[in-house]
């Protein structure tokens, strides 16, 4: 087998890392923020029902515009939104790289806000898309004037903000999205992957979609809809932004199946997300429980928990990984994350962390 170096790779590729979250098979994997309970059987069937009819026309193309399912979506959102503002792809990876290729490219910059989620600027990468970053306040969290500084210093084409951020699971408020919006020229992107996990009441971006046509909001069934081995996300945007989107995506990168699956999940969305509560509460505890264990638990509005304290966060990763436990090194010194399971994961991995005693394992 010849070595990278050997092909005639893009120079700006060379030396770049994939993204690797390990995929191990543990009895309790809580290291990619999936939903770790399984979606209801009476759904599945329903599902699998709808998949039955699908395969029998999988002759044809699948509807190129998947008109449906956007209107399926844009009911689900509410907001007064339509079938027009609502755009969809193999995961909200792919409706990212969507807006990179559409709004971004090279001779263009997307600013971000690190530790955030670590597919931005590999996105950027694959799209020839140059990555600039501005800096958090304590805590991780995200100010209107700190983002605003870092937009005027940096002038992006592209601004992505991730609300609750990943790592860290910080909550942003909607006045930052606001100045950020009033601040730049580019495109504004608001990543809620987690947003079904914010507490009740609590605003979405979408409410500030009316009368930003630069604004775009992200969602995802991977996390709360426990549908993330279908790969299924999702944006709102002014129906111009999705018309553009249609100038990058490949031609049916929706399967007909995907589509049907998606269709017939959303249709039970009430029964999908009943868990919602259930891993809100599990989060809640986490926090807790890691604070009693002498950690610096970080505020989390998702479904995992980033906590600080960790003496050798490799030597304690390898310590749960023993145990039949996979969370998640995501780089940051002295921190862990871990994704908020079902009562009896997290116990199980609660226990486990206090028994390699104060900071961890060494
Ligand atoms: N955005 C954020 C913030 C995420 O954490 C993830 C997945 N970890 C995604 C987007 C992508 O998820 P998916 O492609 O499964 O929708």
């Amino acid at each position: 087998m010849v070595s990278l170096s050997d092909l005639p790779l893009r120079d700006d590729l060379k030396g770049a890392s994939p993204y690797g979250a390990p995929q191990d098979p543990v009895r309790y994997a809580l290291n990619v923020n999936e939903n770790t309970h399984p979606i209801p059987e009476e759904v599945a069937r329903d599902i699998v029902e709808s998949l039955a009819h699908a395969v029998l026309g999988v002759n044809r193309y699948p509807d190129r515009e998947f008109a449906e399912l956007r209107g399926a979506f844009a009911g689900y959102l509410g907001h007064g939104l339509t079938a027009d503002h609502v755009w969809a792809g193999n995961g909200s990876n792919e409706v990212i790289q969507h807006v990179f290729q559409a709004f971004g490219g090279p001779g263009r910059r997307v600013l971000g806000f690190p530790p955030t989620y670590s597919m931005y600027p590999i996105i950027a990468a694959g799209t020839g898309t140059e990555w600039v970053t501005g800096a958090r306040d304590e805590r991780f969290r995200l100010s209107p004037e700190t983002a605003v500084a870092a937009v005027e210093r940096t002038d992006p084409d592209l601004v992505f903000l991730c609300a609750p951020n990943n790592p860290t699971g910080t909550p942003l408020p909607l006045e930052t999205i606001e100045a950020v919006y009033a601040a730049s020229r580019g495109i504004v992107f608001v990543d809620e992957a987690y947003a079904e996990f914010a507490p009740e009441g609590a605003p979405s971006a979408l409410s500030l979609l009316a009368g930003r046509e630069r604004l775009v909001v992200s969602r995802t069934m991977s996390k709360a809809f426990a549908f993330a081995g279908v790969r299924v996300g999702y944006l709102a945007a002014d129906p111009a932004v999705t018309d553009a989107l249609r100038l990058v995506r490949l031609p049916y990168h929706l399967s007909a199946l995907t589509q049907a699956a998606a269709l017939a999940a959303l249709r039970h969305a009430p029964e999908m997300l009943a868990m919602v509560d259930d891993i809100r509460g599990q989060r809640d505890r986490l926090v807790t429980e890691l604070t009693a264990l002498g950690y610096d638990a970080h505020e989390s509005g998702a479904n995992f928990v980033l906590f600080e304290g960790v003496d050798d966060p490799g030597a304690t990763f390898r310590a749960l990984r023993e145990r039949d436990i996979l969370i998640r090194d995501v780089g940051l010194p002295g921190a862990l994350r871990v994704t908020a399971g079902t009562e009896e994961e997290t116990t199980y991995f609660l226990d486990a962390l206090a028994a390699l005693g104060p900071g961890g394992a060494h």
